[in-house]
C-alpha cells in the first residue's frame, strides 16, 4: 500500500502542469483502489464553483464543462463538511444531485473525501462504483491518505501551471501574485536575474542564446569533457570491474552520444535555447521518464541520467562563470539565496531579492535588512527558472511578488518607492541628533554588522556603537577558516572604524542555517543540534584563535566587548569565560597590551530566561536575541516558509520572556540590550524602552526609523502602552494596539499593507 501511494506521489510530482497531475491521479488511484470511476472536482475561485475537471471512468467530454455550486450536490456536501462521505447508494441521498450526461447513473456506490491544502478545500476526489456497498474503512483511510498527500503537490501546480499556461508565454498575459514571507522592507521594480545553485538540473533558468555557435561550442567541449572523465574512471577500475560493469561505462558514454541526449539538446540550442537550459530541460525530460518505469532496474536509471546530466551541468557553469551580467535594478532570483550570492552583484546594480526558500528571519533576510535591499523570502511557488529578465515587482513589507505587473499595479508601487524615498529624506534629518524622548530619556541605538560594507551605512546612519557583530559572516564569504591573523584584522578594521564607540562581537555562532562550505554540519534538527557555542566548546582551538584575534586587535582601541551565543546552561557559560580569560593570558605573555574586555552572554533559548540571574552574575551584560528566543519560545523554526505565520516577535508569550530577562538584569544591575530584529521595529522598540531595556541594536536600515519613533513618544505613555499590550493574549491583537498607538502619534507611514 505504501509502495502504491508513494509511486502515485511521485509520479504526480513529476507532472507537468495541473491537467497532467489530475489525469495521473484518477487513473492511478481507480487501479489501485480497483473501482470503476475516479473523478476530481476542483474549486474555481473566481466562480466558487466545483469544477469536474478530471475523470477515469465518466463522460471525458464534459470536463471543464460540468460544474456543482458551492454546497451544491455529494460533491458540495464533502467540501463543506471537509470530511469524507461514504455512501452505499448515492441517489439516495438527500444531498444527491443529478448532473446530466456526466454516465453516473449506474454508479451506485460513491466515495468522496476533500482536497485540502493549508486549510483551504481545493477540490474533491471521488471514487464510485456500480456494485451497492459501502466503501470500507481501509479503502476511505487509502483515499484520505492519498489526498493529504496529493494537496501540496496540486495546490504547488495550480499556480505554477497557471503561471505556464497564461502568464509566461506573451508578455501580455495575466497578472499573477505570488505570496511569499517579507524578508526586508521595502518594494522594487526590476528585471529577474535568476542564480542557480551549482551544478542543479532543476535550478536551471530558462534563457535565450545570446550566441547559439557559441553555445554549440561549450556544449560539445563539456560533454567531450564528461566522456573523458568517465573513461578515465573506467580506465583506473579497470581490472576491478567484471565485464558487466565495464559494459555500463558504455551505456554511459552511449547516453551522452551526439546522436542520442547530445542531439536533442542540441537541437534545443539550435533553436535559440542556450547550452544549460537546454541541457536541463532534456534531462529531467529523461530522468522523468526513467522514474515512471515500473520495472524498479530501469527506475534506478534515473540516478545514472541525472548524474550524466549534473556533471556535464559543472562544466558548462564553470564556462560561464563569468559571464552573469547585471541590469540595472537586478532584481536577484534563486532557490535558496545564500550570504556568498549577495556578495557577487554590484550593490548599486541590486533592487530587490526573491528567494524560494527561507523565511524572514533566515539569516540571509537579515542580511538584506542591514544592507537595506527590499527582499521577499519563502516564494515557493514562484516558477523561479522561467523568470529569467522578465519585470517583477516585489514587495518587501507584505512578502508578494508580481509578475506580468499591470500597469496600475507598477504605478501604485511608484508611489509607495517615492513615500519611501521621502521619509527617508525626513529621516536623514536626524542622523545627528540623539535618540531621546520628549521627556529626555536617551536611548543608545547600536547597530547590528558583519560585512565591512555595513560600517559606512551605519555611521551614516548614526550608530553610536555596535550591539552585534556577527563574526560568522566573514567566516562564511571564504573557503576555509580564517587564520587568527586574518582574524585579527577583519576585526581591527570593525574595532578602528567605530572607536571609541563599543563594538560587540560574537563568537562564532554557525550551524542552524549558517552552515560554512567548508566546515558541513548535516543533522535533522540543525536549530536544537550543534549550533553556537555548543561548536566552539568542542572545537577551543576555533574559540581560543577567534577570542584571541579580537584581544590582539583590541590592543590600543579598548572599544572591545565580546559576547557568547546559544548559551543555555551555566557550565557553559563557565568554561567559555575560562576559554576567554586563557586567551587573555596568553596574548598578553605575547606582549599584547589591553585590560580584557567586558564580556555578555546572549539571552535567545527559554532556558536561558529563566536562568538570567545566574547568567548576569558572571557576565558584564546580557543581550537579548530575540529572533531565535522567538522561534525557541514558539518552537517556529525561523527558516520555515510553512510555518512562518505562526513566528510572531509579539506574540504574548515573547513579551512575558522579554519583561522577565528586563526584571532580572534589573535585579543583578547589569546593563542589558537586545540585538535581534524586534529592536529595529518602532513599536518594538517602544515596548522595549517601556520594559526597560538600556540599548537597541538593530540593522543600519532601521535605524532611523527607531530614533523618529522614540523622539515621538515620551515614557510615561509607552509605559502604559506596555500595561495594555502585557494583558493582551494574542499576537495578532497586539499588533493592532501597536499599530493604533503608531497612528495616533503621527507614524502610520511605518504601516505597509498590501497592494491589492
Ligand atoms: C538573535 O537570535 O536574535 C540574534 C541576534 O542572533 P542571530 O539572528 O544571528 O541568530
Ligand atoms: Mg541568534
Amino acid at each position: 500500500m505504501l509502495e502504491t501511494l508513494r509511486n502515485i506521489v511521485q509520479e504526480v510530482n513529476a507532472a507537468e502542469g495541473l491537467d497532467d497531475a489530475l489525469g495521473i491521479i484518477v487513473r492511478r488511484v481507480r487501479v489501485a483502489m480497483h473501482t470503476e470511476v475516479c473523478s476530481v472536482y476542483m474549486r474555481d475561485a473566481s466562480s466558487e464553483r466545483f469544477i469536474f475537471r478530471a475523470t477515469e471512468g465518466l463522460n471525458q467530454e464534459l470536463v471543464g464543462v460540468a460544474s456543482l455550486a458551492a454546497g451544491e450536490g455529494l460533491v458540495g456536501l464533502v467540501a463543506e463538511r471537509e470530511e469524507p462521505v461514504n455512501l452505499e447508494n448515492a441517489e439516495n441521498h438527500p444531498s444527491f444531485q443529478f448532473l446530466p450526461g456526466i454516465g453516473e447513473e449506474q454508479y451506485h456506490a460513491f466515495l468522496g473525501v476533500p482536497i485540502i491544502h493549508q486549510r483551504d478545500v481545493l477540490g474533491v476526489l471521488v471514487v464510485q462504483q456500480a456494485h451497492r456497498r459501502r466503501f470500507d474503512e481501509s479503502d476511505e483511510a487509502f483515499l484520505v491518505t492519498m489526498s493529504a498527500q496529493l494537496a501540496g503537490v496540486i495546490a504547488h501546480a495550480q499556480v505554477t501551471g497557471a503561471l505556464r499556461e497564461d502568464i509566461l508565454p506573451g508578455e501580455g498575459g495575466a497578472q499573477a501574485k505570488i505570496g511569499g514571507v517579507p524578508g526586508a522592507p521595502g518594494v522594487a521594480i526590476g528585471t529577474a536575474v535568476v542564480i542557480s545553485p551549482n551544478a542543479d538540473l532543476y535550478a536551471v533558468p530558462a534563457r535565450e542564446a545570446e550566441d547559439r555557435r557559441q553555445e554549440l561550442r561549450a556544449f560539445r567541449d563539456a560533454l567531450q569533457s564528461v566522456r573523458k572523465d568517465i573513461q578515465a574512471v573506467a580506465e583506473n577500475l579497470g581490472s576491478e570491474l567484471n565485464p558487466e560493469d565495464h559494459a555500463l561505462f558504455d551505456v554511459y558514454l552511449g547516453i551522452l552520444d551526439d546522436s542520442a541526449i547530445g542531439a536533442e539538446v542540441i537541437s534545443r540550442i539550435k533553436g535559440g535555447q542556450w547550452a544549460q537550459g537546454a541541457l536541463s530541460q532534456v534531462m529531467i525530460q529523461h530522468i522523468r521518464h526513467f522514474e515512471r518505469m515500473e520495472h524498479s532496474y530501469l527506475k534506478e536509471r534515473a540516478v545514472d541520467v541525472k548524474d550524466l546530466g549534473t556533471r556535464v551541468l559543472a562544466y558548462l557553469q564553470a564556462e560561464d562563470k563569468q559571464e552573469l551580467s547585471y541590469p540595472d535594478h537586478t532584481i536577484l532570483v534563486s532557490e535558496e539565496l545564500t550570504a556568498s550570492s549577495l556578495g557577487e552583484i554590484p550593490r548599486e546594480k541590486l533592487a530587490g531579492l526573491i528567494s524560494v526558500r527561507g523565511s524572514g528571519n533566515s539569516h540571509v533576510a537579515i542580511l538584506a535588512r542591514a544592507m537595506g535591499v527590499p527582499t521577499v523570502m519563502g516564494a515557493v511557488d514562484l516558477p523561479y527558472t522561467r523568470l529569467q529578465d522578465r519585470e517583477v515587482v516585489i514587495d518587501g513589507y507584505n512578502g508578494n511578488v508580481y509578475l506580468n505587473p499591470l500597469p496600475e499595479v507598477i504605478q501604485k508601487f511608484r508611489e509607495v518607492l517615492d513615500e519611501d524615498r521621502a521619509l527617508s529624506l525626513d529621516l536623514e534629518s536626524l542622523r545627528d541628533l540623539p535618540c531621546v524622548t520628549l521627556d529626555g530619556h536617551r536611548m543608545p541605538l547600536w547597530v547590528n554588522t558583519g560585512l565591512m560594507a555595513d560600517v559606512t551605512r551605519s555611521l551614516e546612519q548614526g550608530a553610536e556603537g555596535v550591539g552585534l557583530f556577527r563574526t560568522e559572516v566573514p567566516f562564511l564569504l571564504r573557503e576555509r577558516f580564517p587564520s587568527e591573523e586574518e582574524q585579527r584584522q577583519i576585526y581591527r578594521n570593525q574595532l578602528a572604524a567605530f572607536a571609541p564607540r563599543p563594538v560587540t562581537m560574537r563568537t562564532l555562532d554557525i550551524g542552524g542555517d549558517k552552515a560554512l562550505p567548508y566546515f558541513p554540519i548535516e543533522e535533522d534538527n540543525p536549530f536544537l543540534g550543534w549550533r553556537g557555542i555548543r561548536v566552539t566548546l568542542d572545537h577551543p582551538e576555533i574559540f581560543l584563535a577567534q577570542v584571541r584575534a579580537m584581544l590582539k586587535a583590541n590592543e590600543g582601541l579598548g572599544n572591545l566587548r565580546i559576547m557568547l551565543p546559544m548559551v543555555c546552561n551555566v557550565s557553559e557559560l563557565e568554561e567559555a569565560l575560562d576559554l576567554i580569560h586563557r586567551s587573555h593570558r596568553e596574548v598578553v605573555q605575547e606582549g599584547f597590551a589591553g585590560d580584557l574586555p567586558p564580556i555578555g552572554v546572549m539571552v535567545e533559548v527559554p532556558a536561558a530566561v529563566y536562568q538570567a540571574r545566574a547568567m548576569a552574575r558572571r557576565v558584564d551584560f546580557l543581550s537579548v536575541g530575540s529572533n531565535d528566543l522567538t522561534q525557541y519560545l514558539l518552537a517556529v523554526d525561523r527558516n520555515n516558509a510553512r510555518v512562518a505565520d505562526l513566528y510572531h516577535s509579539l506574540h504574548p508569550a515573547v513579551l512575558q520572556a522579554l519583561a522577565a530577562v528586563a526584571a532580572a538584569s534589573k535585579a543583578e544591575n547589569i546593563p542589558l540590550g537586545i540585538c535581534g530584529e524586534l529592536a529595529g521595529e518602532p513599536e518594538g522598540a517602544v515596548l522595549l524602552l517601556a520594559m526597560g531595556y538600556d540599548m537597541l541594536s538593530m540593522n543600519a536600515t532601521s535605524l532611523p526609523k527607531v530614533k523618529k519613533a522614540l523622539r515621538n513618544v515620551n515614557v510615561a505613555e509607552a509605559r502604559d502602552l506596555l500595561a495594555q499590550v502585557m494583558l493582551l493574549e494574542e499576537a495578532g491583537a497586539v499588533q493592532q494596539r501597536l499599530e493604533h498607538f503608531l497612528a495616533e502619534h503621527g507614524m502610520e507611514k511605518f504601516i505597509h499593507h498590501p497592494v491589492e
